[in-house]
Parts: structure tokens; sequence; C-alpha cells
């Protein structure tokens, strides 16, 4: 069953602010059918407040847009992120005075007020759900849509899974990305492989064992490929078991509330290659998409992946010096890794398909 996404693009006929996209946000939250189930409810916005000299997170305007929205129509919404305090979300503008709504730490200010919910698989046994988000009546995952390091794609489900939680549930699924083993004794430290990475990827620590930071690895292989000595191999099961617990993790986040109380929301601009959290801003890799909201996850995940096409990739969104890939999305083709594995467990654990139709909303 195809699921509606409403989608406002970036085009406009007239210099008026009414054709610009915080406009035509006000006009899809009208559309959405929100104002009806947010009446009375604590209503907790998911945001990523960025980091460091990042200028590419979620502009002020847009959530104050949507936090005049809720109290027009009897919510009470707060913004919530972790780390609030050590990320200074007000130097991105993020303050109470400026968005109309809190900006709250998800886990309180010693990020200790956690519900603990277990699960099984491989080494990811527990996700710690942030108390605000365990308590709030309503859910709105607002993401910035942009590339990420490990899961090629970061958006609605990794809004979640990395930032609904603990640092302990955080490593847990970072652990389950794997890819590439090492083997101490057949290494002869020739660093064929150091040389071989165009991503700065691996390294050797101080007490001469290989590490590879996963963040920026695209499992090209080179460094498999050069090495002399056979000393490093794929593990198999790699990012899949990674974007696994994305899922996983954001299935048991999202458990915590009635179904009818999830909305999300990805804004498609500024679509950098990493993640918010690097506290930097690069080049966009692509032109300005829009903004889409829906009640279904994989819907507008599959439809915010599908909007970023390779054949519009702005050269200068990828760092000088790195290879892209031939075949494959275009974030496949930058991080070595399908970011439509998501979609794929999202079906598995019930949160949808991904198919979708849009409600083009101007
Ligand atoms: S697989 Fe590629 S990106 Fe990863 S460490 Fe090896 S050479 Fe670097
Ligand atoms: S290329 Fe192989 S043998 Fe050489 S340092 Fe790397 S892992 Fe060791």
């Amino acid at each position: 069953m195809s699921e509606r996404v409403y989608f406002s693009n970036m085009a406009f006929s007239a210099y008026e602010a009414d054709q610009t996209l915080p406009r035509k946000f006000a006009r899809q939250l009208e559309a959405s059918g929100l104002a009806e189930r947010v009446k009375d409810k604590n209503i907790a916005i998911k945001i990523h407040v960025g980091a460091e000299i990042g200028y590419s997170t979620i502009p002020p305007v847009f959530m104050r847009v949507l936090a005049a929205f809720i109290k027009d129509h009897g919510g009470k919404p707060f913004f919530t992120d972790h780390y609030i305090d050590s990320r200074h979300p007000e130097h991105r503008g993020y303050t109470q005075e400026s968005l109309g709504a809190p900006v709250l730490d998800v886990a309180g200010i010693l990020g200790k007020y956690l519900y603990t919910k277990d699960v099984d698989f491989k080494g990811f046994k527990h996700v710690d759900v942030a108390g605000l988000i365990n308590d709030a009546d309503f859910l709105i995952d607002f993401s910035h849509v942009k590339g990420h390091g490990c899961c090629a794609y970061g958006g609605a489900v990794k809004n979640i899974a990395m930032g609904c939680v603990s640092d302990r549930t955080r490593r847990e699924q970072h652990g389950l990305e794997g890819g590439l083993r090492w083997d101490a004794s057949a290494c002869t430290h020739c660093e064929a492989c150091i040389g071989a990475c165009n991503h700065q990827a691996n390294s050797f620590n101080s007490k001469g064992d290989y590490e590879v930071n996963f963040h920026n690895c695209t499992l090209c292989q080179h460094c498999l490929k050069v090495c002399p000595a056979g000393a490093i191999t794929l593990t198999g099961d790699s990012y899949l078991d990674f974007q696994k617990g994305l899922a996983l993790c954001t299935k048991t986040v999202l458990d915590t509330f009635e179904p009818e109380n999830i909305f999300y929301i990805n804004l498609l601009i500024s679509i950098t290659a990493m993640c918010d959290c690097w506290g930097m801003t690069t080049p966009s890799l692509v032109p300005d998409i829009g903004l889409m909201s829906s009640w279904n996850l994989a819907a507008i995940e599959k439809a915010s992946l599908d909007e970023i096409k390779f054949e519009k990739l702005n050269p200068e969104g990828v760092p000088e010096g790195i290879v892209l890939g031939d075949t494959g999305h275009l974030f496949q083709r930058l991080h070595g890794k399908d970011p439509y594995a998501q979609i794929k467990f999202l079906d598995e654990y019930g949160l949808g398909g991904g198919d979708y139709e849009f409600e083009m909303i101007k």
C-alpha cells in the first residue's frame, strides 16, 4: 500500500515570501492532519542541534513555524537532542526566544534519565530510551537529511536511533559495523594499506594495532587488495548489521508511542556528505530539494532517497581525491554502502515497505 508523503519542492514563480519553503511548510502542516492530533499533548520534537561551526542544521525559521503551529492547536512542544550543554545549540540560533519552545536535553542534563529496553541482535543488547522521549505523548521526528559515513544516509531513522538513546546504545549499534578483520600475526607492518586508503580511514595505533574509522571507511577494499600478506579480510556482515541495528533501535524507541502519535518531517536542503555531528558544513552534494512530511517512516525515507539523484551531483560536495563508485545511489557511490538497506530493515520490523505517493503542497 502506498503511503502519503507531503512534498514541497523549491520551485517558485514569483519573488513572494508565500512561495518560499517556510510558508509551504506551514501549508504542509495544515494539510497533514497534525492539528487534530496534538491538543493537550506534550510534543517532543527531535532535532539534531549540530555542533561547533556547522551551519547546515535545520534553520530556526522552520522550527518556529512548527512550534507556533502546535501551540495554535493546543499542543505543548519542546525541542530535544542529546549533549545539549556541550554542543551549544544557541550558537545556531536554537533558543526558546527564537524558536517559541524550549530546547531540552533528551536524557536530562546529566544524560542519565533513561528507560532500558532489552533487544537481542548480536552484540546489540540494550536500547536505553531517553527519558523525555519515553515520557512525551507525541513524537515529531524532524530531520535534516544528509549523507552518513557509517550507513551512507542520515535521515529520520538515524535521528531516532542515534539521537533518542544513551551513549551505551550508540556504542552497541556502532559495534555492529564490523567490515574489516586484521590478522596481527600475518601483518608485516609494511603500511601499504595506509597508503592505499584515500579516505583517511585506517591507521596503526600506538600499540601497533590496525584500526579502522568506519565513519570514513567506504569498504572500498583497497587496503585489503594491496596487502601482500593477506592480513586484511572482510568479515562479511559489515555495515548491513549496523543498518539493521538502526532499524531495530528505531522500532524499540517508536514502540513507546501510539502509532498515530508519531509524525516525520525531512528537510532536504544543504545535503552534505557527512552528518551534522561532525560540527562543520561542506558544500551541498545536490541542489536543495525541499521539505517532506509523512505519518509513515519507511515512505518518507524512501521518498527522500529517491529525490537525491546522482545526475544532480555538485562535484564540489565531494572531497578532492575521493573516487566515487560506478553504480548505485549517490550515497552508495560516495560511502560504499547501500542507503536503501535501511528501508529493507524497516520493513522487517513492521515500519513500512517504502511505497509512497506524493501529495504536492505549493
Ligand atoms: S576499505 Fe577502503 S576506505 Fe576502508 S580502510 Fe580500507 S582502503 Fe580505507
Ligand atoms: S598492507 Fe597488510 S602487511 Fe602491510 S601493514 Fe597493512 S595489513 Fe600489514
